[in-house]
């Protein structure tokens, strides 16, 4: 989802990254801070006090954003769900789970925790705030902090899935329906009348002069998108629920030896029409190979390279059982960015499993029904 994102950070397993979008705001935030916002909140002080606090001030902010999205993150660790990354991006923080909560108890508690994160910092910052003399510029730093902890769990209680409140909706549909799809359905439409809202919202503002306006319009147009995926993705679960990787995987596997030019290759392409092959050395399997790990490899070197130095090698393919849900390894290619999973039983290569496997099926469970 994040191309552009830089890792900065390893926090309890998780990498943090900095998207570049993040950027923009960062100093968008600390301008209007330092050459606006304080200055009129405590006149008369020195420029560099202005600039320190407002990059200070700006840090701590993110600082905040990074503990809501951990709190989401350490709860899912502790209900057993995987979580690689944690990504700053223009609007906030996303924590990506590597799968969905496995029941609404589990998604309740997961969402619960950002907001109630940020609301323990608005009363901990407040309470610095009280304590802290009057006038100060750090005061005022202080003031502002407590009341963006305070913006930021309000705003993310806003019911409109897939931000906090939207979960939360969901997650109690789906426990008075015992049915994932349809409550996600239900909170995703919700998110949509909300995101169109905020859109209009920001046309308005837009046609009244005011510049903010497009920002209210991108911010739910990514609302709306985000939704779509997500019920995307839960309605391809519900379809795909109950299925083993051995009724979709293709058995029907060439397999081609380590030593062989890339030249050899190309016309096992052409002959075999598939999208990838396994390769084999001394008939123990060592990799995949696919048709764009060859377009990496310029023509005239075609005839002298083996397929053995291009291929990917076991230990970073996806290998999984015939018996294994397809679901899993559909998440399992998509948070690993590849097209295929080998399927290995008894040490045997037993078939390969393609995302335009998955497809048909999908497709085909959408024509016939069932
Ligand atoms: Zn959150």
């Amino acid at each position: 989802m994040f191309r552009n994102a830089v890792k900065v950070a390893r926090l309890f397993g998780i990498n943090v990254e900095i998207d570049i979008s993040w950027f923009i705001v960062f100093f968008l935030f600390s301008f209007t801070l330092a050459g606006n916002y304080f200055p009129q909140q405590i006149p008369g002080l020195a420029e560099t006090v202005y600039w320190l606090l407002g990059f200070g001030v700006t840090i701590l902010f993110f600082v905040s954003v990074l503990v809501h999205e951990l709190s989401h993150s350490l709860v899912a660790i502790k209900e057993g769900i995987p979580i690689k990354t944690i990504t700053l991006f223009i609007f906030g923080g996303v924590a990506q789970l590597q799968e969905e909560p496995k029941n609404p108890t589990a998604e309740l508690r997961i969402t619960v925790a950002g907001p109630l994160a940020s609301l323990g910092m608005a009363a901990l910052f407040g309470l610095a705030y009280l304590l802290a003399p009057a006038g100060q510029p750090l005061t005022e730093g202080l003031a502002f902090l407590a009341r963006i902890n305070l913006i930021v769990a309000v705003f993310n209680l806003i019911p409109a899935f897939p931000l906090d409140g939207g979960r939360i909706m969901r997650a109690f549909l789906w426990r008075r329906w015992d049915n994932l799809l349809r409550a996600t359905k239900i909170a995703v439409t919700t998110g949509s009348f909300l995101a169109f809202f905020v859109m209009a919202l920001g046309f308005l503002s837009l046609f009244q002069g005011s510049a903010w306006g497009l920002w209210y319009i991108i911010l739910g147009w990514i609302i709306f998108q985000a939704g779509q995926r997500s019920y995307g993705q839960v309605a391809m679960q519900d379809i795909l629920s109950g299925i083993k990787i051995a009724e979709v995987m293709s058995e029907d596997v060439k397999v081609v030896p380590a030593d062989h030019t890339i030249e050899e290759l190309v016309s096992m392409f052409y002959r075999h029409k598939f999208g990838a092959f396994p390769i084999i050395e001394d008939n123990n399997l060592k990799g995949l190979v696919t048709m764009n790990q060859v377009k990496d490899v310029e023509q005239r070197k075609w005839a002298f390279t083996r397929v053995r130095e291009i291929m990917t090698p076991l230990k970073d393919c996806i290998i999984m059982k015939p018996g294994d849900e397809a679901v899993e390894a559909m998440m399992k290619m998509a948070s690993k960015g590849e097209g295929r999973v080998l399927v290995i039983e008894d040490g045997e290569l037993a078939g390969i499993l393609s995302n335009t496997d998955m497809m048909r099926l999908i497709n085909m469970k959408n024509v016939f029904g069932r």
